[in-house]
């Protein structure tokens, strides 16, 4: 067996350990691939495993993993979420690839992605990202602009709003009780908007990497983003 697929099985049995732990459902929290820096073989190898979703923080790399993907299997069901700093002059080509963006932070992101969708494509499922460390040289909007951010986006007629995605202080620079504070928050907003805003579609909580996950699920992730802990260290580009 790939030291791939050994590690996603070992990632998988971590989830369901801090789900139980957390007395949440072993279902409750689902793992997306973080492949950015990796080749199409370390992909290929993850999906032959069973993953389905990516995560890819580059926009060139991304599309040619894409596109080998898309050309090897053409009715894979894989799924690919951008996770990165997007610029404007790369909306196009984000909306016409990918199945989710967790890096919303702009409306006028938003609305290019929106118009940008191809038609014939379901709508782009997007979360908000949220600045949870509060620091300056992070992505993300503060805590108190999501919910008008949230009511404009949601009328975006080719997105479809489905939660908030962030990045805490690395755990290793902060310790665990900061960082936890952190999680705490993005729970408690989390809800929040869930209550003001209504939307069924609503249920989204991207947080957690290879470092931090299990305290992201006991503090209400749905949906962690792991990469070193599946495909290995990376090399070069650090995310971000
Ligand atoms: C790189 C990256 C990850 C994965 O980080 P690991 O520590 O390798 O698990 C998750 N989320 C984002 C936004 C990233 O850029």
């Amino acid at each position: 067996m790939s030291a791939i697929t050994q590690n996603l099985q070992a990632v998988h049995a971590q989830i369901v350990h801090a789900a139980r732990a957390a007395k949440r459902p072993d279902t409750a929290v689902r793992l997306l691939a973080v492949s950015k820096t990796f080749d199409f073989d370390a992909v290929v190898t993850a999906m032959l495993a069973g993953q389905t979703a990516f995560g890819e923080n580059y926009l060139q790399e991304s599309l040619e993993k894409i596109a080998a993907v898309q050309e090897l299997r053409p009715d894979s069901a894989i799924e690919w979420h951008f996770i990165g700093p997007i610029q404007s002059n790369k909306t196009r080509l984000i909306a016409e690839n990918f199945a989710w963006v967790h890096t919303i932070e702009r409306l006028k992101i938003a609305e290019r992605l929106s118009q940008q969708r191809p038609s014939t494509l379901p709508p782009l499922n997007v979360c908000l990202q949220i600045n949870i460390s509060g620091e300056a040289s992070k992505s993300g909007i503060a805590p108190d602009e999501a919910l008008a951010l949230a009511q404009c986006v949601c009328l975006e007629p080719n997105l479809r709003l489905r939660g908030l995605m962030a990045i805490p202080e690395p755990l290793k620079q902060k310790g665990a009780s900061s960082v936890e504070q952190q999680f705490a928050q993005m729970q408690q907003l989390f809800q929040e908007l869930q209550a003001q805003l209504k939307l069924a579609d609503f249920d989204t909580l991207s947080m957690g990497m290879s470092s931090d996950l299990d305290l992201a699920i006991a503090h209400g992730s749905t949906m962690v983003r792991v990469g070193s802990a599946i495909f290995g260290k990376r090399l070069h580009k650090s995310g971000n």
